[in-house]
């Protein structure tokens, strides 16, 4: 691979450079594709049961480096340790479910007079799929793994800040004897070695995660060659809290804090009832103060930092110091650390309650009745995840109709389950991933007559 730009990894805990990394350049991206789709007619061409046995030996190698692919987490994402274990072992159940729907991927067979009428699903090819930094091995395992069980290649480009668990994925994958060249990892610049796998005619589709403005690029870029694109952006997702809620799990703060709040699922506009508003809100002001931020190799920390400079700059815009909020404490620096924190005095208009801020920030809103909550939580243009909490079933199920979002959870902050559909309505995407809906997804429809007629007499 060219080393015409180096990608400098750093731990974002210390600031220490943890590696450097040659970017793919339009070049490398073009082998890649030559490559992959070389790949891609071998491994389609295997027996199903075939490809399920060595996706789930990959599921094993996977296991079997567990502990060194969160610690590999852990320096360049500075996701705490108990999260990266986490995320090493979604990577392993991803597989192993993908690989049991290989044999299980079939066409159908429709009444049609006068001949045999077969729909045939067929792999795409060349699959693109580019992750972002928040979740860099879940998110490149969501579109990897499905992509390879329905019998494609799969060309990664994973952030510029987090390239090396993705890089150590794709050894991993070769270990366990996946064809060579099937599933490559192109580290690079978005605008360098992203663009030129959007744009590469070679590359069937694309999968993006990321914010909303990239993504619009990508599906515009994608549209010049009618090329499909799945996209997971951005969220600003409600946690609605009925005054009859267990208000205890309803105000859990790592709702919003979880990996730093660098996550598209975090509740991050926290809107309760009035009549228990000051109740919320001493709560969470106790709860966010208890919250343990530091080195995140340390298995006691909740919280560690954000993953540059950049987007703790970014979070600091949202933050005026003298913005009325509840406030935990961070450490001073080196690293990118911000505190957890709770703004009380935003109007639902402001950019705080309104725009996507990854990191551990929320806005507390209150509301009057259930009409108000609906009319808040659908005030975005974002419709990804959100929860509900209430003990009348009848209103949970009023309010998760009215919501218009594509995971809400009822007394509950889970939003992501490898086998249930996952995706955004609105500007949070367009496409599901993960779930019975995602190895379809990464298929052509062939339908074929066969008639029966005989030759004319
Ligand atoms: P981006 O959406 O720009 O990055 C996501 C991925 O897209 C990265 O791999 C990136 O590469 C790549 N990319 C960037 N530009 C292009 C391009 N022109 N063509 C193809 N691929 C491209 O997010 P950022 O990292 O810039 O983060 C900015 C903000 O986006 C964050 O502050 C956050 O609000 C939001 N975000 C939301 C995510 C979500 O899951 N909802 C995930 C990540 C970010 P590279 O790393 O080189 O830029």
């Amino acid at each position: 691979m060219s080393s015409e730009h180096l990608l400098e990894v750093l731990n974002p805990a210390t600031e220490e450079v943890v590696a450097a990394v040659a970017g793919a350049s339009p070049a490398d991206v073009d082998a890649a594709v030559t490559h992959a789709a070389r790949a891609q007619r071998i491994w389609a061409a295997l027996p199903p049961a075939d490809r399920a046995r060595l996706l789930r030996r990959f599921a094993a190698t996977v296991d079997e480096h567990l502990e060194e692919l969160a610690r590999l987490e852990v320096r360049e994402a500075g996701h705490t340790i108990g999260n990266a274990r986490w995320e090493a072992g979604n990577v392993r159940d991803l597989l192993d479910y993908a690989a049991g729907g290989v044999e299980r991927l079939t066409g159908r067979q429709i009444p049609v007079p006068g001949g045999l009428d077969v729909t045939i699903l067929e792999p795409l090819g060349v699959v693109g799929v580019i992750a972002p930094w928040n979740f860099p091995m879940p998110i490149a395992a969501w579109g990897t793994a499905p992509a390879l069980a329905a019998g494609n290649a799969v060309l990664l480009k994973p952030a510029e800040t987090t390239p090396l668990t993705a890089l150590r994925l794709a050894e991993l994958a070769l270990e366990a004897g996946l064809p060579e060249h099937l599933f490559q990892v192109l580290p690079g610049h978005g605008a360098i070695t992203g663009d030129a796998l959007v744009r590469h005619p070679g590359v069937a589709k694309i999968v993006f995660t990321g914010s909303t403005r990239t993504g619009r690029r990508v599906a515009a870029l994608g549209a010049e060659q009618v090329k499909p694109v799945t996209l997971e952006l951005g969220g600003k997702s409600p946690n609605i809290v009925f005054a009859d809620a267990d208000l205890k799990a309803a105000v859990d703060p790592f709702s919003f804090l979880d990996n730093s709040g660098q996550d598209c699922c975090a509740r991050t506009r926290i809107l309760v009832q009035e009549t228990v508003y000051d109740e919320v809100r001493e709560r969470l002001a106790e709860t966010l103060a208890a919250v343990v931020v530091g080195d995140p190799a340390d298995e006691k920390t909740q919280m560690g930092p954000l993953i540059s400079r950049q987007q703790l700059d970014r979070v600091r815009g949202f933050v005026p110091e003298d913005a009325p909020a509840l406030r935990g404490s961070a450490p001073e620096g080196p690293g990118f650390w911000f505190p957890p924190t709770v703004l009380t005095g935003e109007r639902p208009d402001s950019a705080a309650a309104c725009e996507e801020i990854f990191g551990p920030v929320a806005v507390l809103l209150p509301f009057t009745d259930e009409a108000d909550a609906i009319r808040l939580a659908n005030d975005t243009p974002y419709g990804l995840s959100g929860s509900i909490w209430t003990r009348d079933v009848g209103r949970a199920l009023r309010v998760s109709q009215a919501v218009r979002a594509g995971n809400l959870s009822v007394n509950s902050h889970a939003s992501v389950r490898y086998w249930t559909p996952f995706g955004g309505y609105k500007q949070s995407g367009v496409g599901r991933e993960l779930g019975p809906e995602a190895l379809a997804a990464f298929t052509e429809t062939k339908n074929v007559f066969i008639s029966t007629e005989g030759p004319a007499q």
